[in-house]
């Protein structure tokens, strides 16, 4: 069973997480969407860690070799406990690059895992959540990058 982790805060989750996370679906045999919980960062979401989870669960019942999970602390460590070898991020433009290089070379210095990048498809290159909860506090219109239940 080749099982591959798909982490981040989705703070909320998006049509670009989606994208990543259904194109993971297809490369492995189970996903597993790891959601960030740790309370340090509470102040700084907008959702909290139920509602996360609550919107990646229904975002992801069309797959159904995908699962979603909450995690405190670290992904390397959330990697070693499940049995999970490959970390997918998706990349939407050069300046991911240099932070998630680092980050990838990081975890793989801390447990055996490999970080697998998957291209953002280009309709979604610019969609981020930070930009999203910018646009809808000012009344703009989010109903084309996010899910309607967002
Ligand atoms: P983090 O909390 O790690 O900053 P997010 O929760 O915003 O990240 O997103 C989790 C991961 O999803 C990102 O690290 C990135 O790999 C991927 N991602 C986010 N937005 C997009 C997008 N528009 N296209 C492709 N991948 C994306």
């Amino acid at each position: 069973m080749r099982r591959a982790v798909c982490p981040g805060s989705f703070d909320p989750v998006t049509n670009g997480h989606i994208d990543i996370i259904s194109r993971a679906s297809q490369l492995f045999d189970e996903v597993v969407v790891a959601i960030g919980v740790n309370k340090s960062k509470a102040s700084a979401r907008l959702f909290s860690a139920e509602e996360r989870i609550e919107m990646l669960e229904k975002a992801c019942a069309e797959f159904p070799n995908v699962t979603v999970a909450g995690f405190e602390g670290l992904r390397t460590t959330f990697c070693e406990e499940n049995g999970i070898r490959a970390i997918v991020k998706g990349l939407r433009a050069v300046s991911d690059f240099d932070y998630e290089l680092q980050m990838a070379q990081m975890n793989s210095s801390l447990v055996d895992v490999e970080t697998i990048f998957i291209p953002t498809s280009p309709e979604y290159s610019f969609l981020a959540s930070s930009l999203v909860k910018e646009v809808a506090m000012f009344g703009g219109d989010v109903s084309a990058l996010v899910p309607p239940f967002v």
